[in-house]
């Protein structure tokens, strides 16, 4: 006990300095913001109270009604935050206030760039929260009792938002926070009252606590007392509407007020992109208000990190990231879902195993994707920028939820041959809108990059015959494709694999390669019989109009990409060779049937299938050797 009564300091962890200072600097223009975010915090805190107070309604505060109270003094050019909400323990302010438990976000930090526009954004993304009330502070204490603990167990935490703060064990009357902010000199205009109710109005109306201020145009004189009382003599009106925005009915609500709620519930400090609010009534019987965010947060691919919907039991507060009401490649979607047939002591383990979740699961993915596939038509820009953020997220539900394959797959996006740049732009309905006639096959390519895919030599036909390619340069595509065999009826196909379909091809086409194939049947035996440990087959192509020679996988071979990301992995896999299509018209080939010496014939044919496993992005096996028999040729 004595020696938790002790003032002690303490440093911030690295990632905390690192984050205040560049907060401070880079969301300087949005100053105003820090109100909200100290709202969000006290309102979260009076929910997780109610929520505790289920199983203990002693905890309840005395009053009866949990509220925040803002009040500000204009003398000492202090606002006081106060809440009677969970507050915390002397663990929890260290914790919580000291630190950041995200993992990543040291990297994170280090990539911002010192543009201060550019990282308003960056950081937003990670949520401003607590530290933002150093934007305007040069001091911020603050006072704390976790629900439940004595009056001596408040605690005292104070600093000025450099490298420190201390902390200290006070007597505490009432349980709950105050967050006191010692403004900066020239911070003057938080302290007029009319300016602070403008800010509540603005940013936390939809806060479903009471947001409390003097009545009385003259702030509170408590000048003398450094605990945050509500003297007699001052009566407090409510500022903000306190009802749960998601109850009220949607024509109610503007999009002013969707888009801030947005930014309490997500911790975000953007604007979402899209929402979809639902009531649903008979058999079940629930609300929900699902956002999808601007951009990706920087732990989008952190496994551990916590996902999920902020579930509520009529009107209560349960609990954040409830993860059972989306499937995992839908954990960008933010908001919440409150129901009225759960009950209100349900836990994570009892969510796992009660149908009605399973039943709103399926039904809430379902609002998901149709507002996905709403606005993909409405606004495209809106939708190219999802696509964008969360698109790879989103193809894993392609391999993992087999109900909704169909809808997921209207979802996705390509780049493609036809628009020459790397966007993810092209639909796969676009694409069966503008197929060839007679074309039988989705066609598609997966490289390393857009550009390496497009200037493969497996597309050479394809360009010819002015036929579409889709070009997948993601590394989850080739896993993802194959779970996505078809789409409307139409095969999909990997242009570098199996056979080209014949039909693509007109008889005199056919013909031509017949006639080729003849006179060049002792060439195709020569190579084949050199190259024999390393390719299945050789063959003349109907692929190939410039280059001299390509590998071809079976239909039903491992990809490059996927064996790649599998080697990576140290997983074993299966050998398997490819055909070497070769191009008899090009000089190269023709050079090579003319070629007497064996030995000379013998490098060219090591050349001619090095290339063909360069140019499709593949890695040599003996690299050195190809060098040597390239240069034994150029100095020849
Ligand atoms: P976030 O709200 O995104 O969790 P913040 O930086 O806003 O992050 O707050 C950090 C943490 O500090 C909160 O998660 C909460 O545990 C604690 N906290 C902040 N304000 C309060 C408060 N008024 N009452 C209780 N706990 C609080
Ligand atoms: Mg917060």
């Amino acid at each position: 006990m004595t020696e938790t009564m002790q003032k002690e300091t303490l440093g911030f962890q690295t990632e905390v300095k690192q984050l205040l200072h560049l907060m401070i600097h880079s969301l300087y223009s949005n100053k105003e913001i820090f109100l909200r975010e100290l709202i969000s915090n006290a309102s979260d805190a009076c929910d997780k109270l109610r929520f505790e107070s289920l199983d203990k309604p002693e905890l309840m505060p005395s009053q009866g009604e949990l509220s925040i109270t803002i009040d500000a003094d204009k003398d000492s050019n202090t606002i006081r935050i106060s809440d009677n909400g969970i507050g915390m323990s002397r663990e929890e302010v260290i914790e919580n206030l000291g630190t950041i438990a995200k993992s990543g976000t040291s990297q994170f930090l280090e990539q911002l760039s010192g543009d201060q526009k550019k990282d308003a954004h960056l950081i937003g993304q990670f949520g401003v929260g607590f530290y933002s009330a150093f934007i305007v502070s040069k001091e911020v204490e603050v006072l704390t009792r976790r629900a439940g603990a004595s009056e001596a167990e408040g605690v005292r935490w104070v600093s000025k938002g450099e490298g420190d703060f201390t902390i200290e064990a006070i007597e505490k009357k009432e349980p709950g926070t105050t967050i006191i902010l010692h403004l900066k000199a020239d911070e003057t205009e938080f302290v007029e009252s009319y300016r602070l109710q403008h800010l509540i109005k603005k940013y936390s109306d939809h806060i479903s606590i009471p947001v409390m201020m003097p009545k009385a145009a003259e702030p509170v004189d408590d000048e003398d007392s450094k605990e945050a009382t509500d003297s007699d003599d001052v009566t407090y009106e409510r500022i903000n509407s306190a009802k749960a925005l998601w109850i009220r009915s949607k024509s109610d609500v503007s999009d002013d007020e969707y888009k801030e709620f947005y930014k309490h519930v997500a911790h975000d400090f953007e604007e979402p992109l899209m929402w979809s609010h639902n009531k649903v009534e008979g058999k079940l019987d629930y609300t929900s208000l699902i956002y999808i965010p601007k951009r990706a947060p920087f732990d989008l691919w952190d496994r551990d990190a916590k996902r999920g919907l902020k579930l509520y039991v009529q009107r209560v507060f349960i609990m954040d990231d409830a993860e059972q009401f989306l499937p995992r490649y839908l954990r960008f979607a933010r908001g919440v879902v409150d129901s009225n047939d759960l009950s209100l002591n349900v836990s994570r383990e009892l969510l796992q195993s009660d149908k009605n979740v399973d039943s709103m699961k399926s039904a809430l993915t379902k609002r998901v994707l149709d507002m996905l596939e709403k606005q993909s038509k409405k606004a495209e820009s809106d939708y190219n920028q999802f696509w964008e953020a969360f698109g790879q997220v989103l193809k894993e539900g392609i391999g993992e939820d087999f109900a909704n394959k169909d809808k997921i797959a209207k979802l996705l996006r390509f780049s493609s041959t036809h628009e020459n740049t790397a966007n993810q732009e092209v639909s796969l309905g676009q694409y069966l809108e503008r197929m060839k006639e007679g074309q039988q096959n989705i066609y598609f390519i997966t490289g390393e990059s857009y550009e390496a895919a497009v200037s493969s030599p497996h597309l050479e036909v394809f360009k010819e015959k002015q036929i579409e390619v889709l070009v997948m340069t993601d590394r989850i595509d080739e896993w993802m494709l194959s779970h996505l065999s078809e789409f409307d009826g139409k095969k999909l196909q990997d242009v570098t694999k199996g056979e080209l379909e014949e039909s693509e091809f007109t008889e005199e086409e056919k013909q031509a390669k017949e006639t080729l194939e003849k006179e060049h049947a002792s060439l195709v035996e020569r190579i084949q019989n050199v190259l024999g440990a390393h390719v299945n087959e050789v063959c003349v192509t109907s692929r190939l109009k410039e280059s001299p020679a390509c590998l071809v996988l079976g239909e039903h071979d491992m990809g490059n990409q996927l064996k790649q990301i599998l080697k990576a992995a140290g997983q074993n896999i299966p050998e398997s060779k490819p055909t070497l299509e070769i191009n008899p018209l090009h000089p190269l080939l023709k050079r090579m049937d003319a070629e007497q010496d064996e030995e000379k014939f013998q490098t060219l044919c090591d050349i001619v299938h090095g290339q063909a496993v360069l140019a499709e992005g593949g890695q040599l096996k003996n690299p050195a050797s190809f060098v040597k028999n390239l240069n034994s040729l150029l100095i020849s």
